[in-house]
């Protein structure tokens, strides 16, 4: 039997990406619909993403229809919402256009008010959306908070559309600590209640994510570790009581890598393609790569990056601080990212400590990204909580050997180097402290001096598999278990 999809998110590559929620709903729509077909054939799963038209996909030109506008009814007065199809590799995308959308502000602004309203109308405007089309819709995918007020309103039966009400719902939660911002006033400007629940503690009830998690028929984290870690007062930021007596309805479903985006024998930004058979080859990127960032060129240095959104939970201070301790062992150290500018000033600090090693590239610069995956000898990925993670999975499909914080997806996805090399894909450490990330990269740098053993360990990161089949296949699943439901 086949069923439909709306599933709805704030970023999705190819059109607009932040961070790893543009990758996940870049792919995972695709690859659902990939399974479905070859479950049920041609029309089997007809899933549909649905994304806010923001300025920054209007600037790329892709090519869109316009299908046409409705209104969404609001208290003073309804506003329109125009809405615009694009067709990518067979999967139908529309993009939601309207008053508190077209602002030429980027994708999450520093407004927190104007970010509430535009998540708020982009939301209700999706499901609004299935009755625009005559398309009758079995489930609802919604992702972090920026769309969990449709399940809101969806299951608290304050939205009238036809063709979704019957809906089941799932949230994906991406990333707990960003909960929107109180928007109980635009919710009654649309004419939605605000929540009476007393499951769910009182200063988090005009919250968008609390609120989805709250109506939600399935919650689904981005990997099995963390759907156990939000349980707990150290990662649950507060719901994690309320999260208890949803566990019935949580799971965790590990994010996959778009296999083909993401393949150093084929990608075209990297100087020199290289898979297992020629690994060898690698070392020339890193050769281009000092070169191009006047680092001394010497292929047994070992190189370190990482590559992040420059926020407090990546644990750059932890990084920076424990590569001082070593500063006696020989490591050069590229920094690539943007974001807070206290971590900002941070890599910029050590960069002007050690000149020689290190650099600090302030930027979201995909192609360099690449080129540092390719080239690069370590990936530090010191997070304080990682729901689930990408970089970690692109470095290793790269042959760049990680070293991560044991939290979240990182534990899920990286084989720690135990004493011998023969399955290990990383190295993982317990406590967000310099003391702790030093000690293991110290462990590190010196395995890094035994070139079989660290090709051993390069080599069984790129044979890990991170498909996004067999996690497209058990989101099949958890659609199928609901629908199969009687509630
Ligand atoms: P998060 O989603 O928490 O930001 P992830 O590890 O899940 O972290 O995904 C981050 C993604 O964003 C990766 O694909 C990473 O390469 C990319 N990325 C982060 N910062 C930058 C940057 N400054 N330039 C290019 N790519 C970046």
């Amino acid at each position: 039997m086949g069923f439909n999809i709306l599933y709805v998110a704030a970023e999705a590559e190819p059109y607009v990406k932040v961070g790893g929620l543009g990758d996940v709903a870049g792919a995972l729509p695709k690859a659902i619909r990939e399974c479905g077909m070859s479950l049920h054939g041609q029309n089997g799963v007809d899933i549909r993403l649905v994304l806010p038209y923001h300025h920054a996909i209007k600037k790329k030109n892709f090519s869109t229809k316009y299908l046409g506008e409705f209104p969404i009814p609001k208290t003073d007065q309804a506003i329109t919402c125009q809405v615009y199809q694009a067709v990518n590799n067979g999967l139908k995308v529309y993009f939601l256009d309207g008053e508190p959308i077209d602002k030429k502000s980027p994708v999450y602004s520093l407004d927190p008010i104007h970010d509430g309203q535009k998540f708020t109308f982009f939301s209700l405007a999706s499901l609004h959306l299935p009755d625009f089309l005559d398309w009758p819709v079995d489930i609802l995918h919604g992702n972090d908070w920026h769309t969990a007020v449709a399940i809101y309103a969806l299951r608290t039966h304050q939205i009238r559309s036809r063709k979704i009400s019957k809906a089941k719902t799932v949230h994906t939660l991406h990333n707990l600590p960003f909960m929107g911002t109180d928007i109980g006033q635009v919710l009654s400007e649309y004419g939605i209640q605000p929540v009476e629940d007393e499951q769910l503690p009182a200063w988090a009830r005009k919250l968008p994510l609390p609120l989805g998690l709250l109506h939600a028929d399935k919650i689904v984290a981005v990997s099995p570790n963390y759907a156990k870690e939000i349980f707990t007062p150290q990662f649950g930021c507060g719901l994690d009581t309320f999260l208890n007596t949803r566990k019935h309805v949580i799971t965790g479903i590990i994010n996959g890598l778009d296999y083909k985006q993401w393949d150093p024998a084929t990608d075209p930004e990297i100087s020199q393609n290289f898979s297992i058979e020629n690994l060898e080859d690698r070392s020339k990127n890193k050769r281009v790569l000092q070169k191009d960032f006047n680092l001394k060129v010497n292929k047994d240095t070992p190189l370190l990056t990482i590559i992040s959104r420059m926020d407090a939970q990546k644990g750059f201070d932890i990084a920076i601080k424990g590569l001082g301790y070593l500063q006696n062992e020989s490591w050069q150290a590229v920094f690539l990212g943007t974001g807070d500018p206290i971590i900002e000033g941070m890599t910029r600090g050590l960069e002007a400590k050690f000149p020689d090693r290190v650099r600090s590239l302030i930027k979201f610069d995909s192609t360099l990204a690449r080129q540092l995956y390719a080239s690069t000898d370590i990936f530090m990925m010191p997070s304080r909580y990682e729901p689930c993670g990408l970089s970690q999975m692109i470095a290793m499909r790269y042959g760049c050997v990680p070293i991560a914080r044991a939290t979240g997806g990182l534990v899920n996805t990286i084989k720690h180097v135990s004493k011998s090399v023969s399955s290990g894909t990383g190295f993982l450490f317990h406590q967000p402290y310099p003391s702790a990330f030093s000690r293991i990269l110290s462990r590190a740098l010196h395995l890094y001096l035994k070139p079989q053993q660290w090709r051993q360990i390069q080599i069984n990161g790129m044979k890990m598999d991170f498909s996004w089949e067999t996690s497209a296949q058990k989101y099949i699943d958890v659609y199928q278990e609901l629908l199969s439901s009687e509630t």
